[in-house]
């Protein structure tokens, strides 16, 4: 029998059970996790974990889950980790999600019950031509779905599933991770990399069946402060130094046809106001900086230094702080230098009958920051669409292609080894 004929799935019916579970996270919790709520999945999660008999199972007080399945081989195999993360996006609503099964799929536009104004419609979703006949999943109408990153985690449970039942397959220790707080960044702050034990790693959070991420933007975050000089406005003629005129003239001053996330695409980086407070005599902005490269990054960084400078010469009792602040980094420079890790996955992907595509993130993953904390980790696709909104959607299928090639990826590493 091949694999594929020798699988029950019970991937669907996981993530049924893990999407009625509320875990949104929250960016102005200072708590780790951000909401005790994503416990609540941590702690089944743990429950199931157990209940196939990976003994070491447990939910740590930061909300990880951490578990192992033994190896069943001689081999001297790579430890490899498989994670995903537990929290949904704080963008959209996570309470009382009711997922809905729209068996084979023929194009048609999708009226979702309780919100007749969400319409999925294949003009706007354009990976829905790859559907037809599939059973889509999708939400309600009033909530996010969270297949961002549930599809993955019912994924990797259905993988470990399989492989303990079915010991006939061999394959070296394998870890299973799933952290909370990966929309919010902090998805591996409170990770204890020692207890885990891996060799490297593959998030299961990518998007469209067979795609296979080894590059992140590299990211930097930039503080602007504008010292003005304030004074009574009834008596400011030649001392008022508004912080927030300086501020308007540099942010007209910014590039508009070029470096700005409304003029780039593919490769190109960005220099991006995200928030602004402030008053006459201080003005506070907030700014992120994205490139591929981390040379550019460097280099978008005094472009606005200089715009920054430029204006002040207009304002010479006003002075500035300029705080940079690094973010994250392209985690390319790491998987090059251990070319198996991709290669095993693109393998993979193929052994599952699905062509590989080898693609870049305009973003980042939870992977960047693992990768340069010691443990290399490319994104693997799960199969979720439209993540972050109400129009969200996964496919049964694609689910279960994700897990055959989470299977076949021990599998590869176990022959190679
Ligand atoms: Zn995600």
């Amino acid at each position: 029998m091949t694999l594929s004929e020798n699988i029950s799935y019970t991937v669907t019916k996981r993530f049924l059970r893990y999407t009625a579970i509320d875990t949104q996270s929250d960016p102005l919790s200072l708590s780790c996790p951000s909401t005790e709520k994503q416990k609540n999945l941590g702690t089944l999660l743990v429950r199931e974990l157990l209940g196939m008999g990976l003994k070491d199972a447990h939910l740590d007080q930061y909300g990880y889950v951490y578990a192992s399945i033994p190896g069943n081989t001689k081999k001297k195999v790579p430890i490899i980790c498989f994670c995903s993360h537990m929290d949904t996006s704080p963008d959209c609503s996570g309470e009382n999600v009711k997922a809905i099964i729209h068996e084979n799929y023929q194009g048609q536009d999708i009226v979702l019950p309780d919100d007749q104004n969400q319409i999925i419609r294949m003009k706007d979703h354009p990976d829905l031509k790859d559907q037809i006949g599939n059973d889509l999943i999708t939400a309600s109408g009033t909530t996010l779905l969270g297949a961002d990153n549930k599809a993955g985690i019912a994924e990797i449970m259905d993988a470990a599933n399989f492989l303990i039942s079915h010991p006939e397959y061999k394959h070296g220790e394998i870890k299973i991770l799933f952290t909370p707080d990966e929309e919010i960044g902090r998805g591996v702050d409170k990770l204890d990399l020692k207890k885990l034990g891996a060799d490297f790693a593959y998030t299961i959070d990518g998007e469209t069946l067979g795609s296979i991420e080894n590059e992140t933007f590299s990211a930097d975050g930039v503080k602007l402060i504008i010292h003005g000089v304030s004074a009574h406005p009834g008596f400011a003629k030649n001392k008022m130094e508004s912080a927030i005129k300086i501020a308007s003239e540099i942010l007209s001053a910014l590039p508009k046809e070029y470096l700005s996330p409304e003029s780039s695409s593919n490769k190109e980086g960005f220099i991006h106001p995200v928030s602004i407070n402030g008053s006459v005599e201080q003005v506070n902005i907030e700014f992120i900086i994205r490139d591929f490269s981390t040379e550019l990054l460097k280099s978008h960084e005094s472009i606005l230094e200089q715009i920054v400078r430029k204006v002040l010469i207009s304002y010479p009792g006003s002075g500035y702080d300029f705080i940079v602040e690094e973010q994250y980094r392209n985690m390319k420079s790491v998987l090059d230098l251990h070319p198996q890790i991709i290669q095993s996955g693109i393998e993979a992907i193929e052994r599952s009958g699905l062509t590989a595509k080898l693609q870049s993130i305009r973003g980042g993953t939870d992977g960047s920051r693992l990768s340069f904390m010691g443990l290399p980790c490319p994104n693997l696709f799960a199969g979720e669409h439209a993540f972050h909104g109400k129009q969200e959607w996964v496919s049964v299928q694609d689910m279960q292609k994700a897990v055959q090639t989470i299977i076949n990826l021990v599998l590869v590493l176990e022959e190679k080894s």
